[in-house]
């Protein structure tokens, strides 16, 4: 039987730039499995259908909420995100580490779902870099620029139910600890077991 896999949940508030550390960190890592979740939000210029996200109307969000597709969901401002349950369980049973990138409400609630995921943090450096990384998107109104930076100092305040923490300051840096985090992790003694089968040439150790 293979070994499951890691469950990685990448989050904090949007615009402290985790999308832009887990595109890097897949690109170093693409033996990791992204998650690709579904939203209700338009897709912005260039974002694919299936790749970025799975574009649905509300109506087909609110039946697959119904038909429990989905690991986590929630509102997030005005659209519905959700994670879908099949490929991320697909994937860890075939013993693939699996990334998730979502918000802080969707973390909490795989937390009480997986435990033992790995729960990694993303903080800006400072408000001021949380402030022109919000504008500098050049999508979004004053208004919603107000309530994402009201929203992302709320969130801050659930740092402590994460396990590790990477401040985004120099984007390859943050990528390297995320990278680092999952390694250590990926070592866990637990995760292996030996192997006595008194063949000179075989791995002494194996994963569980
Ligand atoms: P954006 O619209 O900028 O792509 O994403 C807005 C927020 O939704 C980000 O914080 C992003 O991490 C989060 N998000 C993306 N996918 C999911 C998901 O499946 N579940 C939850 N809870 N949040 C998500």
């Amino acid at each position: 039987m293979t070994a499951p896999g890691l469950l990685i949940v990448i989050s904090g508030p949007s615009g402290t730039g985790k999308g832009t550390i887990c595109q890097s960190l897949l690109k170093r890592r693409p033996d990791i499995f992204l998650s690709v979740s579904a939203t209700t939000r338009s897709p912005r210029a260039g974002e694919i259908d299936g790749v970025h996200y799975h574009f649905r109307d509300r109506e087909t969000f609110e039946e697959m909420i119904a038909r429990d597709e989905f690991f986590e969901w929630a509102q997030v401002y005005d659209n519905y995100y959700g994670t879908p349950k099949g490929p991320v369980n697909t994937a860890l049973a075939e013993g693939k580490d699996v990334l998730l990138e979502i918000d802080v409400q969707g973390a909490l609630k795989i937390k009480k779902k997986a435990p033992d995921g790995i729960y990694i943090f993303v903080v800006p450096p400072s408000l001021d870099a949380l402030r022109a990384r919000i504008t500098g998107r050049g999508t979004d109104s004053v208004e919603v620029i107000n309530k994402r930076m009201n929203k992302a100092m709320e969130e801050l305040a659930y740092l402590h139910e994460y396990d590790y923490i990477v401040i985004n300051d120099i984007l390859e840096e943050a990528v390297h600890r995320a990278e680092s985090i999952i390694m250590a992790e990926q070592s866990r003694t637990g995760r292996f077991r030996i192997i006595n089968d008194g063949r000179s040439d075989r791995p002494l150790v194996a994963a569980r």
